[in-house]
C-alpha cells in the first residue's frame, strides 16, 4: 500500500522517538481526592477536612496541592489518627478511572514509531499512590510526596512534597535522566497543583493535558478531554505528536478492544460580564481618602 518515497520516509521514522508520559493522580487517574477518603477512613468528617483544606489553600502557605501533606504535619488531629498502613488503605478504596492499565501498555509498547514512559507526578502521599496503581504502574515511576514515619507509624517529618512546583522538580530531574529535550513531555492533570507544572510545559513546547473543566488547568492546558477512561488521554496524544486524524485513532482503539463511543469537541469561551458604568470603575480604581481619627 506504501508509495517508495512513503517507506524510506517510514524506515526513518521507526527510530523510536521517546518522551515522557506524565500524569497527576488525584482526579485524573482517580474520581476523588485521595484526602477526602483518608478522612473518612479514620473518622474525620469530611467536611471539616475540607474546610481546613480549603482554608490552608487560601493562605498560600504551602504550595497548591500540599495542603493535605501540611495537615498531616501539624494538624493535631490528622496526625493522632493516620498511621502508614492507612495510607495504603486508602490506595485500595480510592476509585480508578478506567483503563489506567491499558494506557500504561500501549503507551509503554510504543505507538508509531513514538514510545512514552509513563510517570505519576501526585501531591498525594507516595504511599496511596503506590497502593492504588499496584500492579499497573511500577513503584519507581510514582513520585508522590514523601515522609519519614515514626516505628510507630506516626508520620514524623517530610522528605519531599510533589505539589506546584515541586512537580516541576522531578520533571526536570526525569528529563536529565532520560535522553528526552523538554519539548518530548506530555503532561495531564485536573488542578491547581498542575499549574506551575503546566505553564513550565508550555514554555518547553511540550503538550498539556487538563481532564477536568476546571477553569485554573483548562485556560492553560493546550488540550482538554473528559472522560471516565484514562485511555482518553491517548486521542490529543495521537493528534497533536503522531499527527494521527480521527479515523486512525477510532481504528487504534478498535485495535485494542476499545470503541469511542462518543467523540464530541466543543470549544469554551469564558467570559465574565459586568455593567460598564464609569462610577462602578470609578469605585474600584479611585481609593477613597479615610481620615484615620474619623
Ligand atoms: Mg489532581
Amino acid at each position: 500500500m506504501r508509495g517508495c518515497a512513503e517507506s524510506n520516509t517510514h524506515m526513518a521514522d521507526t527510530a523510536l522517538r521517546r518522551y515522557i508520559f506524565a500524569s497527576d493522580f488525584d482526579q485524573t487517574l482517580t474520581f476523588n481526592d485521595s484526602g477526602y477518603v483518608l478522612a473518612e477512613l479514620v473518622g474525620i468528617p469530611t467536611e471539616e477536612f475540607e474546610r481546613k483544606s480549603k482554608g490552608m489553600a487560601k493562605i498560600n502557605l504551602v504550595q497548591q496541592g500540599a495542603e493535605l501533606a501540611y495537615l498531616l504535619l501539624h494538624d493535631p488531629e490528622f496526625k493522632a489518627k493516620v498511621r502508614k498502613e492507612h495510607l495504603r488503605e486508602v490506595g485500595k478504596r480510592i476509585r480508578l478511572k478506567s483503563d489506567i492499565k491499558l494506557l500504561y501498555e500501549l503507551l509503554a509498547s510504543g505507538i508509531d514509531g513514538h514510545q512514552f514512559d509513563f510517570y505519576v507526578l501526585s501531591a498525594a502521599p507516595v504511599e496511596i499512590v503506590q497502593s492504588a496503581l499496584e500492579d499497573i504502574v511500577p513503584v519507581d515511576h510514582i513520585y508522590g510526596t514523601e515522609f519519614c514515619y515514626k516505628p510507630s507509624g506516626e508520620i514524623d517529618t517530610i522528605v519531599r512534597a510533589t505539589a506546584g512546583y515541586g512537580k516541576v522538580a522531578v520533571l526536570d530531574n526525569l528529563l536529565l535522566r532520560q535522553v528526552a529535550g523538554p519539548d518530548h513531555v506530555i503532561y495531564t492533570g485536573d488542578g491547581s497543583s498542575d499549574i506551575h507544572v503546566m505553564l513550565h510545559i508550555n514554555a518547553r513546547d511540550g503538550l498539556t493535558i487538563a481532564v477536568s473543566e476546571s477553569r485554573n488547568v483548562s485556560q492553560i492546558a493546550k488540550r482538554t478531554v473528559l472522560s471516565t477512561s484514562a485511555l482518553a488521554v491517548l486521542a490529543p496524544i495521537l493528534e497533536e505528536i503522531a499527527g494521527w486524524e480521527r479515523y486512525r485513532i477510532r481504528s487504534f482503539f478498535e485495535a485494542n478492544g476499545m470503541l469511542i463511543q462518543e467523540w464530541e469537541r466543543v470549544r469554551t469561551d469564558w467570559l465574565t460580564v459586568r455593567p460598564a458604568e464609569p462610577n462602578s470603575v470609578e469605585s474600584i480604581t479611585t481609593p477613597k481618602l479615610v481620615s484615620a481619627d474619623s
